[in-house]
């Protein structure tokens, strides 16, 4: 799809330790790699290493690794075309694109409205310190936000006159043709944000994809209280959360996330120490957005991260809760809701009673499943018999409804607790409520594809427990999973330290990978097509480590090899000698035995580097 050369071009431009750079702090290690904290996993100790000289990233605590790329679009939770346009927009490259299908949006225009809602969010910002901001100050600090906090969060004023922001604009070099595809300007002319406080919606890696803006005019001509940008080449409402800028980072340390309902409700939150606040813009928190937060969150983990919801704690925030109970597949048994007892958002919270009962609330969470269940049943008189066994009835259909097996057996027993009922009583109608919901089948039935036709293979997969063969997988595996822990010519492996047929040619695959598309395995896989070989890859790449692959670890392994090659050799040679008659070929002889003694001074140098058991 991408034009090869605008994608080298990109890569070229994107230097690894700028982009890994805008998240994570990266400092000098051995080697000429750099070292920070994983942004995709909780550690301490840095673990995180990027090579610049080789494009690459790798955490040897997670295993996440990758280029550019791969790392934008897992920071960023995007596909692969849109982290190369993100990185394209950044580097000022105009992508071109072919076999489009009418697709693609012309060249150029996402990075144009980044610049102009960029230059929009400044403005917006001048205007607020300005005289004409008032209005909007006064918003501000009736809700205890002060210049400090206005600045930190890039709160703005759109000022009333009606084109003032498009003949600012205008005048920067925009036309009006790009701020309507924007969404800074009405197809009519007008500015479409007026006499609002904004708050600019960032994406992680801070571009200014849109804005949120208040009504705080009676007489506003729009009616709703919050507008937001529309849809735009940017901004796609499904898919973006407000603070998630400031918050990304904490997020994935404390693997955490707090998701609250407003634009103030986030300043609150991060002013009072809570910096993993975010809010959903304009629309409900969707699918989408458990997705981009479990990936933040890397619940690829089984402990998980911790989602908590703060909802009011009236009829509406009950049935919000409700609503992500149903969906809360993507997260689990790890979802909270934090509901202040008086019911206050976490900004009301803030200023009637202070930073400290901001915290407090984030602690006091409780499990999601247990808060609706309590207001399910709260209905009921649960000292008669009737009352409990409706209280019951009433809730399991929400038991049953929870698609992961596992946990409906604690939650049979926590509300058997909160109704006091026999456990089994509960499981008894769970299951009724379960059976009443018929035998729809969880997919549509689709018609599946013929597989497609098998390709042969002239390699066999090695088996994995073969003791001779132990030296060469275990460096494969390394190869394959650190490659930063390989000097550049791969600590001067050769194919012929691989006496195994494919463990050769996969070594060969890895020598000729290209940086093309893709993670390094998927490259390497690319370099030779072959399905033992894929497969091979595959397996590899999945197999425990017995220790932390550092760079040390891979010198012995490769050590380990050269020793085992240097072995073979020795053995030819003495065999050689043993066939060569000293007295009538002399100068053979001598040649040969000067080889010999050359080759064991190599081994027994190696073999002070490999230690031996402890691979
Ligand atoms: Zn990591």
């Amino acid at each position: 799809m991408i034009n090869p050369e605008d994608l080298q071009t990109v890569r070229e431009r994107s230097r690894i330790e700028d982009v890994v750079g805008a998240h994570v702090t990266l400092r000098r290690g051995g080697g000429g790699s750099l070292t920070g904290l994983c942004p995709f996993h909780e550690e301490k100790t840095p673990s995180f290493h990027v090579t610049p000289a080789r494009g690459y990233y790798h955490c040897f605590g997670c295993g996440e690794g990758g280029d550019v790329f791969d790392f934008v679009q897992k920071i960023n939770n995007v596909t692969f075309t849109e982290a190369v346009e993100y990185l394209a927009d950044k580097a000022g490259v105009q992508l071109r694109f072919s076999d489009t299908g009418g697709q693609r949006t012309e060249p150029g225009l996402r990075l144009r409205v980044l610049e102009a809602n960029k230059a929009a969010s400044d403005y917006f910002s001048e205007q607020l310190s300005g005289p004409g901001g008032l209005p909007g100050r006064q918003f501000l600090d009736g809700r205890g936000f002060d210049r400090d906090a206005a600045i930190r969060f890039g709160v703005g004023y759109a000022p009333t006159g009606g084109h003032d922001l498009r003949d600012h604009l205008r005048g920067r070099g925009f036309n009006d043709a790009e701020l309507v595809k924007a969404g800074l300007i009405r197809e009519q002319g007008w500015d479409f944000f007026q006499g609002r406080v904004l708050w600019p919606i960032r994406d992680a890696g801070g571009s200014v994809l849109g804005f949120g803006a208040r009504k705080i005019f009676e007489d506003d001509r729009m009616p709703a209280k919050y507008l937001n940008t529309p849809e735009t080449v940017v901004y796609k409402k499904s898919q973006v959360l407000y603070g998630l800028d400031l918050a990304r980072v904490n997020i994935a340390k404390k693997n955490q996330v707090v998701i609250v309902e407003g634009y103030t409700d986030v300043m609150a939150c991060h002013l009072s120490g809570v910096d993993t606040a975010v809010a959903s813009c304009g629309t409900a928190f969707g699918d989408e957005h458990a997705r981009l937060l479990a990936r933040l969150l890397g619940t690829g983990d089984v402990s998980g991260g911790e989602v908590i919801f703060t909802f009011d704690g009236d009829a509406a925030g009950q049935a919000a809760a409700l609503k992500v109970f149903k969906g809360d597949h993507h997260f689990g048994s790890q979802t909270y809701v934090a509901v202040a007892p008086d019911g206050l958002d976490p900004c009301d919270l803030r200023t009637e009673q202070g930073e400290a009962a901001v915290r407090d609330l984030v602690a006091r969470r409780e499990p999601l499943y247990r808060f609706v269940m309590r207001n399910v049943i709260a209905g009921y008189d649960l000292d008669r018999a009737d009352g409990r066994l409706a209280a019951v009835r009433a809730a399991a259909p929400l038991v049953s409804s929870i698609r992961d097996n596992s946990l409906v057996l604690g939650y049979v027993r926590e509300l058997a607790k909160l109704i006091g009922m026999d456990p089994d009583e509960v499981r008894r109608e769970v299951k009724a409520a379960h059976a009443h919901r018929g035998t729809r089948p969880d997919r549509p039935a689709v018609a599946e594809e013929p597989p497609a036709e098998p390709v042969r293979s002239e390699l066999r997969a090695p088996s994995p427990t073969d003791r001779r063969l132990e030296a060469e997988r275990g460096t494969l595996r390394l190869i394959l999973r650190t490659p930063e822990a390989f000097s550049q010519d791969w600590n001067q492996l050769q194919p012929e330290d691989f006496t195994d047929p494919t463990y050769a040619a996969l070594f060969a695959s890895v020598l000729n990978a290209d940086d093309g598309e893709g993670s390094w395995p998927q490259r390497v896989v690319a370099a030779n097509p072959d399905p033992v070989l894929e497969q091979l890859v595959i397996t590899l790449v999945v197999e425990p480590v017995l220790r932390e692959p550092t760079v040390a670890y891979a010198a012995e392994y490769s050590a380990l090899l050269r020793v085992q090659t240097l072995a073979r050799q020795i053995g030819e040679l003495k065999s050689k000698l043993q066939r060569t008659d000293p007295t009538a070929d002399a100068k053979a002889y001598n040649a040969l035995f000067a080889r010999l003694v050359g080759l064991e001074a190599q081994r027994r140098e190696l073999l002070a580097v490999v230690t031996g058991p402890s691979l």
